[in-house]
């Protein structure tokens, strides 16, 4: 099975897996990329999964319905382009012969799904749209923080060597961030410096790991002394994880 970012607008990527003849494409935003990807390679479209209902994830699922030979999934609870299978967290979907597994991420949008590959225990794919990303998560901008702690939670509880497909390359101006953060976390320097190695020769930064996220994502880390103490300075007014995550948040939103 063959995964590959294609880049759309400033920093978006829509995911595609193809197995040589058939292909998938997660949140394309815009047609363009993917139609050219299609015939550039030979392949059929058979699905298309989304996670969220923003444009920059929807926006190209009505131009592709042309040019698409099998459904289109969604989160149950968003309002995404018609008509789409709708999902529920726990439901699996199978594309191409794998299953996936639909796990319900609030925070960034109220419905937000993402999807977990059941059938590879080494390396399952993870498609999380805008909730995970490299080194940081989704602005809150319809869920509280407590649904996104809880969110990126069940996140961080998968295998650790979950490859993190996120939608946007966001992944140095994160990591700027997390330094802030945590300045003398030794794990984070070594990894903004393979990151900063990577964009220079235009390369992409995903996808990530879990276990990498883990010890280098301060969302993920909101019970780390460090950071409980960064959130302290920072206007968190007791320890607690969900705190903790509305200060960094709140933080990184301002944040230059
Ligand atoms: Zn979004
Ligand atoms: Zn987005």
């Amino acid at each position: 099975m063959n995964l590959s970012a294609l880049p759309a607008f400033a920093d978006n990527y829509i995911w595609m897996l193809h197995d040589g003849t058939q292909a998938v494409v997660v949140d394309p935003g815009d047609a363009a990329p993917v139609l050219q990807a299609l015939n550039a390679q030979g392949l059929q479209l058979a699905g298309i999964l989304v996670t969220h209902h923003h444009p920059d994830h929807v926006g190209g699922v009505d131009t592709l319905r042309a040019h698409l030979q099998g459904p289109v999934w969604g989160p149950a609870r968003e309002n995404i382009p018609k008509p789409f299978e709708p999902l529920h967290d726990g439901d699996v979907v199978t594309v191409l012969g794998r299953r996936f597994q639909v796990i319900d991420v609030p925070g960034h949008t109220a419905g937000h799904i993402a999807y977990f590959e059941l059938d590879d225990d080494a390396e399952p794919l993870l498609f999380c749209g805008d909730t995970l990303f490299s080194a940081g998560c989704g602005r809150l901008f319809e869920g509280t923080p407590a649904q996104m702690h809880h969110s990126l939670s069940r996140l961080a509880a998968l295998p650790g060597g979950t490859r993190v497909c996120c939608t946007h390359e966001y992944t140095l101006s994160n990591l700027k961030f997390a330094v802030a953060v945590e300045p003398g976390n030794p794990e984070l320097a070594q990894y903004q410096a393979r990151c900063t190695a990577l964009r220079a020769q235009g390369l992409a930064t995903l996808p990530s790991q879990i276990a990498l996220e883990r010890q280098i994502n301060p969302f993920l880390r909101c019970e780390v002394p460090e950071v409980v103490t960064a959130a302290r300075a920072h206007g968190a007014a007791n320890d607690d994880a969900v705190t903790v995550l509305a200060t960094l948040r709140e933080w990184k939103n301002r944040y230059r």
